[in-house]
């Protein structure tokens, strides 16, 4: 049993019956499976190391929930798992990498590895990927930036799930953008998040554990706001009757304008210039050259201005914002990132909380692909 509550934080409150696991055996098996289904080695490490950091972060949306995505992806053939990457333009500070249909994780961390190394060389490095398929979150690839002192941009296109202002059908991705920057201690800012009111993970996620769906997140075909049950309104948006709107709401008088706005300017580096696909011609991860494009950047802070000095500055911002006068509304004033990095120290202590019905998704994956699922259970909430 948990006994330091006190301590823990957990920006996302799991939904009982739940089971809560290790991260790292977790992380073993989400490779295992991968391995089992003949992916490289290095690469499931890379996917595994994706998803967990996802969950352990507190957005289980994109963390091992969606092992089954990635799974039926490579079992249809749409994900290549022998894929050649190559640098399509390798041209100064710039480059286009050529995923080869191989897993988006992969393509994203060995464009944002590339990106450093010309950060380093140039002060920016800028990478731009095509024929790549979905990445999982954002922040990840933004977060090695900041692991060498620099800041990070991470962006993707996606398959289309969310109606254009003024529009009621899915034509734009959700599209997340992360940013990352390093502070002198933890944790970094890390601002992560889609375009979309919300994510569609979201809202899958919500229809597996029983959880409504709030009016607000998506519209119907016919200009309705829909709200209640998770799984008839996710079903509904698969079958393009329904789309998730774009941040800022339905309409300009709630900014809808500002986040399709956004969300366009994600989809002209991401599918546009990259060479990629865009908008509804983005492809899901069982879709044969899905054709996802992502962007990577790296800026060096050296090469601007002294590192420490960077802090200092960035320092100065953050005690400027945490002494502002708290809403009686809000439980804290946060900075982007330091609830993520809580989560994460809390649930590498307590474990990752797997509700049952992922749990048992899991478990079904295991069993098709022939390994064990053997996660070390530390705790079991069951009612
Ligand atoms: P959230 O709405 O959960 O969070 C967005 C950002 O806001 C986070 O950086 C979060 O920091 C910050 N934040 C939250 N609350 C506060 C607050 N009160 N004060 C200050 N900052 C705050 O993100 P989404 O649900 O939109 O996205 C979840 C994940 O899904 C992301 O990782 C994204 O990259 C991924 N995604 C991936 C897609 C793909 O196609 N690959 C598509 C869409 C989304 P903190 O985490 O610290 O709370």
């Amino acid at each position: 049993m948990v006994t330091d509550t006190y301590l823990l934080f957990e920006k996302e409150r799991p939904t009982p019956p739940y089971i809560r696991v290790t991260a790292n055996s977790l992380k073993r098996f989400v490779k295992e499976v991968f391995v089992a289904l003949g992916v490289r080695e290095g690469d499931a490490e890379v996917v595994a190391d994706v998803l967990v950091t996802a969950d352990l972060m507190g957005v289980s949306s994109h963390g091992v929930q969606r092992v089954e995505r990635y799974v039926a992806g490579i079992e249809c053939g749409a994900v290549n798992i022998d894929p050649e990457m190559r640098l399509a333009v390798d041209s100064g500070a710039v480059g286009v990498l050529d995923a080869d249909n191989g897993l988006g994780h992969v393509a994203a961390l060995k464009a944002m590895m590339i990106a450093i190394e010309k950060a380093g060389q140039f002060g920016a490095g800028v990478i731009l990927v095509r024929r790549s398929h979905h990445y999982g979150i954002a922040g990840y690839y933004a977060l090695k930036a900041v692991e060498r002192g620099m800041i990070g941009i991470s962006m993707t296109n996606s398959e289309s799930l969310v109606a254009y202002i003024g529009t009621v059908e899915r034509y734009l991705g959700t599209n997340p953008i992360a940013f990352a920057a390093p502070r002198r201690h933890p944790p970094p800012l890390l601002y992560d998040g889609a375009l979309s009111v919300v994510p569609v993970g979201k809202i899958e996620v919500y229809g597996k554990v029983g959880k409504e769906v709030p009016a607000g997140w998506v519209i119907g075909s016919n200009g309705e706001i829909l709200q209640g049950d998770a799984r008839r309104i996710h079903e509904a948006i698969k079958k393009r009757e329904a789309a998730i709107l774009p941040l800022g709401g339905y309409l300009e008088e709630f900014g809808g304008h500002k986040g399709s706005g956004l969300a366009l300017m994600v989809d002209v580096l991401c599918g546009v210039l990259s060479g990629a696909a865009w908008g509804s011609h983005v492809g899901y991860t069982t879709v044969k050259n899905a054709n996802v494009g992502h962007t990577l950047i790296a800026l060096d802070i050296s090469k601007f201005m002294e590192l420490g000095e960077f802090y200092d500055r960035l320092e100065h911002m953050v005690s400027d914002i945490k002494s502002l006068r708290k809403s009686p509304w809000a439980e804290n004033i946060w900075i982007p990132g330091e609830k993520a990095w809580l989560t994460m120290q809390t649930r590498l202590k307590i474990g990752i909380p797997l509700h049952l019905n992922i749990a048992e998704g899991l478990k079904k994956i295991a069993s098709k692909v022939g390994v064990k699922f053997d996660v070390e259970v530390v705790e079991e909430h069951l009612t």
